[in-house]
């Protein structure tokens, strides 16, 4: 099985383009934010404990993190169909954690073999993340304009009243959330540079330019 790390910005597609190569190439996706929001909103004691840390844009503590990635990793094997591939979305999103990364898939037999990193003017995503809502029954996200009535089905799942903003799309969360990536997990990048496993992709093309470039960049390493 090979791995991609898959980076960049918030706001800037991980989890929509990470989304399409599980469902056109059967990746297994890890997400550790949507694990743990489900937390959250499940109201475990792990989501209780995390939920204002996230809702600030801080970062979760690593411990916990890897906690989640391992348990994600065991119960996803198998998952992949025809690709093989397992993509990580957000994590690692700090230096440590990038050894941590290392250490947890030596331990299975795997390594990172590529890292994709999406790019994007930090405007650009402020403006996007400020229109981005989403589905707490199906998870689903979407753009829109105004706040949604309260009489809005989602037009995924059809659950009525359930499309809300996250919570760290709040504005002052999403500035924090710049500071963050730019002071912890910016260098991430240099970290996969120099080991020669960086490419990356400009994040404001179109999802199907983005999605070509990335399966290309993927097709390579499968
Ligand atoms: P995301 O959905 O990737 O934007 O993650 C949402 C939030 O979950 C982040 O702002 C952090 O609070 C937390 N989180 C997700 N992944 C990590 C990680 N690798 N390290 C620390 N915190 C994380």
């Amino acid at each position: 099985m090979k791995v991609l790390v898959l980076t960049g910005p918030p706001g800037v597609g991980k989890g929509t383009q990470a989304s399409l190569l599980k469902e056109r190439i059967g990746a297994l996706h890890i997400s550790t934010g949507a694990v743990l929001r489900s937390e959250v909103e499940s109201r475990s004691s792990l989501g209780r404990q995390v939920e204002a840390t996230m809702a600030a844009g801080d970062l979760v503590e690593d411990e916990i993190i890897f906690m989640c990635l391992q348990r994600a990793l065991v119960s996803g094997k198998g998952a992949p169909r025809g690709g093989g591939i397992v993509v990580l979305d957000g994590v690692p999103r700090n230096l440590r954690q990038v050894g941590m990364l290392d250490d947890a898939l030596g331990e299975v037999g795997l390594r990172v073999d590529l890292a994709i990193a999406l790019v994007a003017q930090v405007e650009e995503l402020v403006s996007r993340l400020s229109r981005r809502w989403s589905c707490s029954a199906c998870a689903s996200v979407f753009s829109l304009e105004d706040a949604p009535a309260s009489d809005l089905r989602c037009p995924t799942c059809g659950a009525l009243g359930a499309v809300k903003r996250r919570a760290d799309d709040e504005p002052d969360s999403i500035r924090h959330r710049f500071m963050v990536y730019d002071a912890s997990t910016a260098p991430v990048l240099s970290a996969f540079a120099s080991r020669g496993l960086l490419k990356q992709i400009n994040g404001l093309a179109s999802q199907e330019e983005v999605f070509a470039e990335l399966k290309e960049a993927v097709d390579r390493i499968l």
